[in-house]
């Protein structure tokens, strides 16, 4: 069985992460997707929170699983003998670090990182981006799903 992950934040999840997890999810027989734990960072939504919505939007693709971790992800992929990462890849100032933390993971562990392009439509979306947007008022259709954007706008208004 071909397996591979798709770590990020998500907070939250973007069409720009559903376009590539799809992509996986029709290329690998497994995907998980990893919501990283990072204490020193709070974000908008608890990882709690990132995994259900993730579920909400995922649960059509019977071959998408999802996972939270902290720690390296090397020792993540390793301890479940999965082989390679899956990344999206947006813009060139993308590709430095990525190349970087590939070529580390592979020296670390063996494991591989594989690269999608991003689709065009969303070479410019960041979760980052997406809540300053958001924060802002801005509309955030089309970027997102429609339960994310309901989501993100409660949270902004303090729910
Ligand atoms: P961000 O906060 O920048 O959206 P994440 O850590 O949640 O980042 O991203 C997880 C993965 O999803 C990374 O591989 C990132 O490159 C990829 N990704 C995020 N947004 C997009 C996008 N718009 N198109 C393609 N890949 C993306």
């Amino acid at each position: 069985m071909r397996k591979v992950v798709c770590p990020g934040s998500f907070d939250p999840v973007t069409n720009g992460h559903l376009d590539i997890v799809g992509r996986a999810a029709a290329l690998f027989d497994e995907v998980t997707i990893v919501v990283a734990i990072n204490q020193s960072k709070a974000g908008l939504f608890s990882v709690e929170e990132r995994l259900e919505l993730l579920a909400e939007v995922t649960h059509h693709w019977a071959n998408v699983r999802l996972d939270s971790f902290e720690g390296l992800l090397v020792d993540y992929c390793r301890d479940r003998g999965i082989p390679a990462i899956v990344k999206g890849l947006r813009a060139v100032s993308d590709f430095d670090y990525e190349l970087q933390m590939a070529q580390m993971n592979r020296q670390l562990a063996g494991v591989e990182t594989l690269f999608v392009p991003t689709s065009a439509t969303y070479s410019y979306l960041s979760s980052s981006l997406l809540k300053e947007v958001a924060a802002h008022g801005g509309d955030v259709a089309g970027l997102v799903p429609d339960v994310v954007a309901l989501r993100l706008r409660e949270r902004l208004a303090g729910g």
